[in-house]
């Protein structure tokens, strides 16, 4: 069984006019959840101290002081970082995007569901312990991850990760984590401009698929199947999770690759088949970018699709 985790803050988090990460994005997704026809249940919000499995008191402190009861009479909102941003609702989404991903963990870790898909805005991999950043306010698939492994005793946990920039804030959180694996895709060079190669984390737990420019889904997949999805199956992980950005669409104005909703099916297939064989037996995904309402009405449609096979 899949389920999706969703709340309604996910479309009242704001940003500036004419910021790609915008509110519309949340309608797209919804319009592909309705017709996935899968059942919809509620986010709900993190704790403070689920959030302080990744971040450091002093950044919570900081989002805290700025954020919570701030009086946005003025109708500004507040700037946390070059492109991130907080309205009255946002840390309240925010809070929420973390607490779908930690319940999301429960479900699968539990049996409960096979896939669980967080439909939550703003996005989490460019998050790092210390700082907003890149639309991101908390990490939210490090966090899933720490989470599956206090809680629930997960031995080693992946998380795969094909939106077309690079997830630094997920990488950051992993570094010198020997029993925490992350594997990339990412349009190279591309904001943030981390995800080189070379970059394997302190304990080779760490693999890095640059792409050029242009680069369409036959390349993409042969990429994950010949070197990512074999990094990630023999690290013999207990629990999958996926930073699942469509921004890797043709569409997509921020990113320039040229994979199309098919190809996010097939990988997700693969995903689903290497999900199968850890001890959860399922995955968690978690929505990241896609900027091109159709875009990303179409691949979260094509995701969820395969997700909804999941026995
Ligand atoms: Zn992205």
């Amino acid at each position: 069984m899949a389920i999706i985790l969703t709340d309604e803050s996910a479309g009242r988090h704001q940003t500036p006019a004419g910021h790609p990460e915008r509110v519309e994005r949340h309608e797209a997704v919804t319009a592909a959840i309705q017709k996935s026809g899968l059942s919809v249940e509620d986010a709900p919000a993190a704790s403070r101290d689920a959030l302080a499995l990744v971040h450091s008191a002093r950044y919570l402190d900081m989002i805290f002081d700025m954020l919570d009861g701030h009086d946005f009479a003025d109708g500004r909102l507040v700037q946390l970082d070059g492109d991130t941003y907080a309205g009255p609702d946002s840390l309240e989404a925010a809070l929420r995007g973390a607490g779908a991903a930690l319940l999301g963990v429960d479900k699968v870790m539990s049996g409960q569901e096979r896939a669980v898909f967080s439909a939550m805005r703003p996005p989490g991999h460019h998050a790092e312990p210390e700082r907003a950043m890149g639309f991101c306010l908390f990490s939210n698939a490090a966090i899933a991850a720490c989470h599956a492994m206090k809680k629930w005793d997960a031995k080693r946990v992946g998380v795969l990760d094909f939106d077309v920039h690079h997830g630094n804030g997920t990488q950051a959180a992993f570094w010198h984590e020997p029993d925490f694996f992350y594997a990339s895709s990412h349009q190279m060079p591309l904001y943030p401009g981390t995800g080189a190669t070379e970059e394997r984390g302190a304990f080779d737990n760490i693999r890095n698929l640059p792409l050029a420019e242009g680069t369409a889904g036959a390349e993409f997949l042969a990429g994950w199947r010949e070197e990512l999805l074999p990094f990630i199956a023999a690290a013999r992980c207990d629990l999958i999770i996926i930073s699942a950005g469509f921004d890797a669409h043709s569409r997509d104005p921020l990113g320039g690759l040229n994979i199309e909703a098919e190809d996010f099916a097939a990988l997700t297939q693969d995903i689903v088949a290497l999900a199968q064989q850890t001890r959860a037996g399922g995955l968690l995904s978690l929505l990241e970018g896609g900027y091109d309402l159709q875009g990303l009405e179409q691949s979260v449609a094509a995701h969820l699709d395969v997700l909804a096979t999941m026995k």
